[in-house]
């Protein structure tokens, strides 16, 4: 046991409390990790907030980068002294495992969504009292978590480790739903609904891909500069009845792919009316369970499509170093979207977060 520091949410009303809590030694297929940094992606917000309904109080953050501190007898990918990037945690052994797809896993939701291990217990405390300290692999809204072997990801030691927390999920879930599960060829046009960390991390993922047309969809005209620098060709606002009609004739015919980062039932509808035949939507903003559409199956009907999006269809292991080796080569600039925080300001960094304010805030966990 040791004692670490953590920010918990405990309702959603209250703001975000740290407090000391006790950490177990790992387990043997576990790792403790000691948490430089962790980005704030809208998903630990939406459960602070109960949009989406997991259980409460729980340690959130899901994008964590830190240094491998002690490692379980049967983890054998680490080592003491590694920088590794925090992703979800998956079996390892069902189909969608084997075929490198882990956010399809059999067991994801168990494993990742009620905040403890598959047994029921948690490797945080406080005194007597288990703490919900797993959520998505990590809690990494800490100083120190102990995370699932196949949950850390060994990446350069050269690599500036406090900045790579947002590649295990925003950066993943951008550019892997591009270039893993839309694959376009040179040439395509592509339009992207929505400029956050998912969105402008689409944008990047479709310059990568030789996109020739980039076209973002947003309301902040900040976060429309913002894609331009990225790479988009042409941003719009969504405000406008017109808009399909604007995107069929800047294509001339329709966009061969989008991605609907926004969850906005009106977003969903242009992003697939303003597909070329064929072409394909990816559905990536989440909803809540139950939240139906419609579509007009007639313009479907003529070779376009929607799919849903996890993670980008990435393998963490493999595709969190490739994108940290990107940002290292200049051609994955998100370091231009981020803004540092300390851990004692979680509630500023998330309230700068929900006003559009700042793209992607990480927080800095300190010694
Ligand atoms: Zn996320
Ligand atoms: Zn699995």
């Amino acid at each position: 046991m040791r004692t670490i520091r953590a920010a918990i949410a405990m309702d959603p009303v209250e703001p975000f409390i740290l407090g000391d809590y006790e950490l177990e030694k790992p387990r043997a297929d576990e790792v403790l990790v000691k948490i430089v940094a962790s980005g704030i992606c809208h998903t630990d917000i939406a459960v602070k907030e109960q949009a989406v309904t997991l259980p409460l109080p729980m340690v959130l953050g899901h994008e964590g980068s830190g240094i491998v501190e002690r490692l379980g007898d049967g983890v054998k990918h680490l080592s003491v002294g590694d920088h590794v990037v925090l992703s979800g945690d998956s079996c390892g052994s069902c189909r969608k495992c084997h075929h490198g797809l882990p956010s399809y896993c059999d067991a994801f939701v168990e494993r990742n969504l009620t905040g403890c291990r598959v047994d029921g217990t948690s490797p945080l405390s406080a005194g007597s009292e288990p703490v919900r300290g797993r959520f998505v692999g990590q809690s990494s809204f800490a100083t120190h978590s102990v995370v699932p072997g196949r949950a850390a990801i060994r990446v350069d030691n050269h690599y500036p480790l406090e900045l790579l927390g947002p590649l295990g999920c925003g950066l993943t879930t951008g550019v892997g739903t591009v270039m893993n599960a839309l694959r376009p060829s040179a040439g395509s046009s592509i339009a992207i609904f929505g400029a956050g960390t998912v969105g402008l991390a689409a944008v990047m993922g479709a310059v990568l891909s030789g996109c020739h047309q980039i076209i973002v969809i947003d309301p902040i005209s900040s976060r429309r500069e913002m894609a331009l620098s990225m790479g988009a060709t042409h941003v719009l606002p969504p405000n406008d009845s017109a808009l399909v009609d604007e995107l069929l004739s800047l294509t001339r015919g329709g966009a061969d792919f989008s991605v609907e980062c926004s969850g906005v039932p009106e977003a969903v509808n242009a992003a697939v009316m303003c597909l070329a035949r064929p072409g394909w939507c990816a559905q990536v903003g989440a909803t809540p369970a139950g939240t139906l559409h419609p579509l007009d199956m007639d313009h479907v009907g003529f070779g376009r499509g929607i799919k849903g999006v996890v993670m980008g269809d990435a393998n963490p292991q493999t595709f969190v170093p490739y994108l940290a080796a990107l940002h290292a080569q200049g051609k994955l600039p998100y370091d231009r979207f981020v803004k540092f925080y300390d851990f004692s300001g979680i509630n500023q960094a998330i309230a700068d977060s929900k006003s559009g304010e700042v793209i992607k805030p990480i927080l800095r966990m300190g010694r």
